[in-house]
């Protein structure tokens, strides 16, 4: 019979990897609680309405990238190809936004069918922070400030590039387009494919065009600067300065406009050169019409995503993880004769409820005690508790430091303290 496989760009994360993950999510949690954030959980599947309503019906996810289908119902269902729309339904669905202010993060699997390659896969995972409730420049500078703490948490913030621009309001981006489409129409026939099509549905898309003959091209293109309205404007200096005293440096990007219909004002990505052309780590902004968009009262918001396997590919390229994090247990536990498994699994369980901390693998194998010492100095572990007949008729157990095969032995009712004291020289 034919051997079934995982499904194209969707990956099982292994031991020896997910020990990684485990490390990632702890630290940036850690943060994220430093700061005061609370976790929401939504669901993987949402109607497919959400997204193409939110994120914009033109956009490459809606277009190309989302996994729908219809259920036994016959509902259109998707796949979430990311979080902040599902996160604002529920905000609204239970009323955690009007009249509130919320500081919210997620982390989980999100699904877009893209060509499969290093740093973008069909499943991927983000950590996604959204705040509700405030149109301050003060909590788009906490949002950049934060990631720039979770990249310092790694030691890595001098490895990671921040991007930065001002869409403006709504009303300046509907006069900029109008000149820029002008400007687009001129050129048509010079620009890629994608941006000739995108000049009609979606014109901003076309600056961050990856073709370089477009990009040269847009250098002629009408400046945004000359469009932006004085409010976004004061908001942008503001943050500029708030970034500036908090020590995070930042590169204007001009032309950054992100993927996604519904950001206004700032925008920002963490970028890296790293990892080819999946080089943006982490991307975020203000979105304040996505609320009553969806249906709820308007609420001003802002939020970004970090995309895991990316952070997890630039840290082994900068081999910060520290060797800590490997899963090594400390004391293994063998035991061969008649009746010792009974005495191991006793005093397994006394220790472990003596000490929680202490990571103990007691052998299960039923192999001889060769092979089970093997294992022990396989295992990584310092210690090796050893159990035979002998130890079973004495009320004893033989420590062994696995480094320097120095022994001792203890009696049992001594064991929980001296195990302990010999980890500890
Ligand atoms: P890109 O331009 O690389 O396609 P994007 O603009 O589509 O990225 P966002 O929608 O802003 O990405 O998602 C936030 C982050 O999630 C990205 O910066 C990236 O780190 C990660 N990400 C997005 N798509 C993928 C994918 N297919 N595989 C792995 N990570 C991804
Ligand atoms: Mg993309």
């Amino acid at each position: 019979m034919s051997k079934i496989q995982a499904i194209r760009g969707m990956n099982d994360i292994l031991p020896g990897q997910s020990e990684i993950w485990l490390y990632v999510e702890d630290t940036v949690k850690q943060v994220l609680k430093q700061f005061g954030y609370q976790q929401i959980r939504m669901p993987i599947v949402e109607q497919t309405r959400l997204f193409t309503r939110s994120i914009g019906e033109v956009t490459d996810i809606v277009e190309k990238e989302m996994y729908t289908f219809l259920d036994r119902n016959e509902e259109s269902l998707s796949l979430r190809p990311e979080g902040t729309a599902g996160c604002v339904r529920a905000g609204i669905e239970h009323g955690l936004l009007h009249n509130q202010i919320q500081r919210l993060w997620y982390a989980g699997p999100m699904f877009r069918y893209e060509k499969p390659q290093k740093g973008r896969y069909r499943q991927f995972h983000q950590i996604g922070v959204e705040t509700f409730g405030m149109a301050t420049a003060q909590i788009d500078a906490e949002l950049i400030i934060l990631t720039h703490n979770i990249f310092k948490a790694f030691g890595i913030s001098d490895s990671i590039e921040l991007q930065l621009n001002t869409l403006g309001s709504n009303q300046a981006r509907i006069e900029y387009k109008v000149a820029l489409v002008d400007f687009l129409n001129g050129i048509k026939e010079q620009l890629d494919e994608d941006s000739q099509k995108r000049i009609d549905t979606n014109p901003l898309r076309v600056l961050d065009s990856k073709d370089k003959n477009t990009q040269s091209l847009l250098d002629a293109a009408p400046d945004f600067n000359d469009y932006i309205d004085e409010e976004s404007k004061s908001h942008f200096e503001e943050l500029k300065s708030l970034l500036e005293v908090s020590g995070v440096s930042y590169t204007l990007n001009p032309r950054l406009v992100r993927g996604l219909d519904y950001y206004n004002k700032t925008v920002f990505e963490w970028v890296t050169d790293k990892l080819g052309s999946q080089g943006t780590v982490c991307g975020g902004g203000r979105y304040d019409s996505l609320v009553e968009q969806l249906g709820g009262r308007a609420v001003p918001a802002s939020g970004f995503g970090l995309g895991v396997e990316r952070f997890i590919l630039l840290l082994e390229e900068l081999n910060v993880l520290p060797e800590s994090i490997k899963s090594q247990p400390e004391v293994y536990f063998v035991a061969a004769g008649k009746g010792c498994s009974v005495a191991q699994f006793k005093l397994t369980q006394q220790l472990r409820d003596h000490w929680p901390n202490i990571h103990i693998i007691s052998d299960c194998t039923g192999s001889k005690f060769k092979a089970q010492m093997k294992k022990a100095d396989a295992s990584g572990a310092r210690l090796c508790l050893i159990l035979g007949e002998n130890e079973l008729n004495e009320e004893k157990i033989v420590v062994k430091d696995l480094r320097n095969g120095e022994q001792q032995v203890v009696q049992w009712s001594a064991l929980n303290k001296e195990l302990k004291i010999i980890l500890d020289k």
